[in-house]
């Protein structure tokens, strides 16, 4: 028998605790070798007063067990709160984000049939890592910080990632046009470390034409690389021309830690209600399974997802009149991949 291997579980907030209760029935049906330690972040241990979300004993599980499956939470508004994925990246360093997006047509309807597009985003640096300053009363700033070995890292990912899946194409985003410094650097990056993966097709597109190339064209991309924010906006643009952003699930990955997260927020117009897509959360699950060596059970639940979005099982997100054949809740989606199993 396969021993167990620990994993520490997160909830969420919203639509989470819905979407993570059907996931791990999955699992659990797939017979998965899983032990999971169930642990609170988000919305609740915000207000109990840890300023980032997450508690001592959440963070004692993630250091045993070195992975977290977790569903979205609500990151409060207004001052005084820090993002918690921000932290875990941070803390966890987990320095790449790798988003898979394909679309799975004509069982899940889009308009981009051949779209197979991986987005992969640096995850520690940028914008993104939230360093903000009230400048004077009239003027605030937010520092955008990239480092020559926090590129070096992503893109030497990225190319490796090429390789180890068979992908021939990697095209590299930024803003090097104005950002001459940070986004500059990436770029060069990108074009020193492109010389060692000859075998890789390379190319390099100023972020807002290539975006508006991804939602015009996307089967003629492969794999993207590029940094923090505009890979956190451009994979919910890909992940929403397959059908739903409900349908893309995401590996943050680092040397000593890995989190596996759907792409989509906590959707809180849907909470409670049943409804949601737990696809995401679903499709993270079988990446988490691939990273602790357990390809058979990922390939197994990932196929009976398939046949249960072939045989027209849509949850209201994917749901047309037409080509679908039930609307389904979030747990009767749940069923019939099970059935599948
Ligand atoms: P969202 O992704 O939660 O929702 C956007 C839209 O997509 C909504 O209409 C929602 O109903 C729909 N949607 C999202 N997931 C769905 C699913 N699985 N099935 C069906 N429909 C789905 O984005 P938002 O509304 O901008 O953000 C809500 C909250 O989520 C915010 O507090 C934000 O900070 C947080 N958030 C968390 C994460 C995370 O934990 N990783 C990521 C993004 C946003």
């Amino acid at each position: 028998m396969t021993p167990k291997v620990p994993i520490t579980v997160a909830a969420g907030d919203g639509i989470g605790p819905e979407i993570m209760r059907e996931t791990l029935r999955v699992l659990e049906a797939a017979g998965a070798a899983l032990a999971p330690e169930f642990i609170h972040v988000g919305e609740a241990v915000y207000h109990a007063g840890h300023a980032s979300g997450i508690g001592p004993e959440a963070w004692e599980s993630l250091r045993r067990t070195r992975v977290l499956l977790k569903a979205p939470i609500t990151t409060p508004l207004g001052g005084g709160y820090k993002s918690l994925n921000v932290t875990l990246r941070k803390t966890l360093g987990l320095y790449a984000n790798v988003r898979p997006c394909r679309s799975l047509f004509p069982a899940v309807a889009t308009r981009h049939p051949l779209l197979d597009v991986v987005i992969i985003r640096e995850n520690e640096e940028d914008l993104y890592a939230g360093i903000e300053h009230q400048q004077t009363p009239d003027v605030v700033q937010c520092l955008k910080l990239v480092s020559r070995s926090g590129c070096e890292r992503i893109v030497r990912y990225a190319f490796e990632y090429c390789r180890r899946h068979g992908r021939r194409k990697l095209t590299c985003m930024t803003k090097d046009n104005i950002m001459k410094l940070t986004d500059g650097l990436f770029h060069r990056v990108f074009e020193e470390i492109g010389r060692a993966y000859p075998d890789i097709e390379q190319e390099h597109q100023i972020i807002d034409i290539g975006t508006a190339r991804l939602a015009d064209t996307p089967e003629r991309y492969d794999v993207v690389v590029t940094m923090n924010l505009y890979g956190d906006i451009i994979s919910d643009v890909v992940a929403q021309l397959t059908g739903s952003v409900g349908l893309a699930g995401s590996a943050n990955i680092g040397d000593h830690g890995a989190l596996f997260e759907a792409i989509h927020g906590s959707a809180p117009d849907i909470a409670g209600q049943n409804v949601a897509n737990p696809s995401g959360l679903l499709q993270a699950a079988v990446l988490m399974l691939q990273h602790v060596g357990q390809p058979e059970v990922a390939a197994r639940i990932h196929n009976a997802w398939l046949c249960a979005l072939e045989d027209g099982l849509h949850p209201a997100d994917i749901h047309r009149p037409g080509s679908s054949r039930a609307k389904v809740s979030t747990t009767e989606f749940a069923d019939a991949v099970i059935e599948r199993l």
